[in-house]
């Protein structure tokens, strides 16, 4: 299978990419997420064979790519700009990767028509692409990318220039025909729902390096530092003192935490605390109750978006279900099970 290793890129003297290494598992989804020119189109491109590393290797099945063009590698790629030919309809252009493959004609149509059904397009085999919907010539770039039965497929962005609820629905078609064709993927977004909707693993690409790499869940719960919590959008940090094992300083008082499951830190050690996103409102009696001024409310149907300011000055962000009144002071609890300690900024 696929494996990356300490790839290293730069351009005008600025470090891109530095040392990147990782392997893709059999019938694996890996998405790699991170800002807006942080390096993901160019290590795409390093891996697709279309730019190459300054240093580092890329192997599959433990054989040296570097001497393999772009057309030998069977990686299929699909970018956000669909780059379907406007000159053929959509049959055609699916049938693309086919004829460069020289698989005789009946079995092109054959197959093309066969993806097409794959991504709810058949119907249309005639049309010209021009015609299409954003929806549409996405689904028709996706059937483009898997007739030829690439060995990995690489998806940059593919779904960022359509509207949220159509990126939803197209998301949730790739990943059952991914599963459905057995094809490792890589993946690209800036966009953390999306990542979290298509990974079975997820690599968070920052300064050129990658921050943190792991399944969904493991890196939600247990984000490697500060940034890589902000990123996914874990904004609740402050600044804290461990006391002992089981309690921690900080501005909204001292909180009893429960596990220091992600990472460890000694007595006395200055730490960040993670507070998670959804709390209730302190019930009487509970440990670890935060008390602070609404000062933003959005109701968002299945709960509030709320804005706390806190007497130290720092705000939180909590989705709470509780009815809750703008400008009010309220007291929120939070599970000691439910906060994290991570390095200190
Ligand atoms: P991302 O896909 O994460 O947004 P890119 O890989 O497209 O990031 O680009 C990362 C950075 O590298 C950008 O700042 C871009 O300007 C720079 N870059 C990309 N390709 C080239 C190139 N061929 N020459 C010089 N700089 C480049
Ligand atoms: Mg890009």
């Amino acid at each position: 299978m696929l494996e990356i290793q300490r790839i290293n890129k730069t351009y005008e003297d600025q470090p891109l990419l530095q040392n990147i290494s990782f392997a893709l598992g059999k019938e694996e989804t890996l998405c790699l997420l991170g800002r807006s020119g942080s390096g993901k189109s160019t290590l795409l491109r390093i891996i697709a064979g279309l730019e190459p590393p300054e240093s580092g290797r890329i192997l599959w099945d433990g054989q040296d790519l570097a001497g393999t063009p772009v057309h030998r590698r069977q990686f299929g790629l699909m970018f956000q700009d669909y780059a379907l030919f406007p000159h053929q309809n959509v049959l055609e252009n699916v049938a693309y990767g086919l004829r460069m493959q020289g698989q005789p004609e009946d079995e092109v149509k054959r197959r093309s028509l066969e993806m097409l059904e794959a991504v709810q397009m058949r119907s249309f085999a005639r049309r010209q692409v021009t015609d299409l919907s954003g929806g549409e010539q996405q689904r028709v770039a996706l059937a483009r990318t898997l007739a030829p039965q690439p060995r990995l497929v690489m998806l940059d962005e593919p779904l960022g220039a359509l509207d949220r609820s159509l990126r939803a629905e197209l998301l949730e078609e790739l990943r059952a025909l991914l599963q459905r064709f057995k094809i490792p993927a890589i993946y690209v977004t800036h966009d953390q729902e999306e990542a979290f909707a298509i990974a079975d693993r997820m690599a968070l690409l920052h300064n050129g390096r990658i921050e943190q790499i792991g399944p969904p869940k493991t890196v939600y719960r247990c984000p490697a530092s500060p940034w890589a919590a902000r990123f996914l959008g874990l904004t609740n940090l402050l600044p804290g003192r461990l006391q002992g094992s089981s309690a921690v300083e900080t501005a909204c008082g001292t909180l009893v935490i429960r596990r220091q499951t992600c990472q460890n830190f000694q007595p006395g050690q200055t730490v960040t605390v993670l507070l998670p996103p959804r709390v209730r409102l302190a019930q009487p009696g509970t440990v670890n109750q935060i008390s602070g001024v609404v000062s933003d409310l959005i109701f968002q149907g299945a709960d509030y978006s709320v804005t706390l300011k806190l007497d130290s000055g720092d705000t939180l962000h909590f989705q709470i279900e509780d009815e809750i009144a703008a400008g009010s002071r309220i007291s929120v609890e939070v599970d000691p099970e439910e906060i994290n300690l991570l390095e200190a900024e």
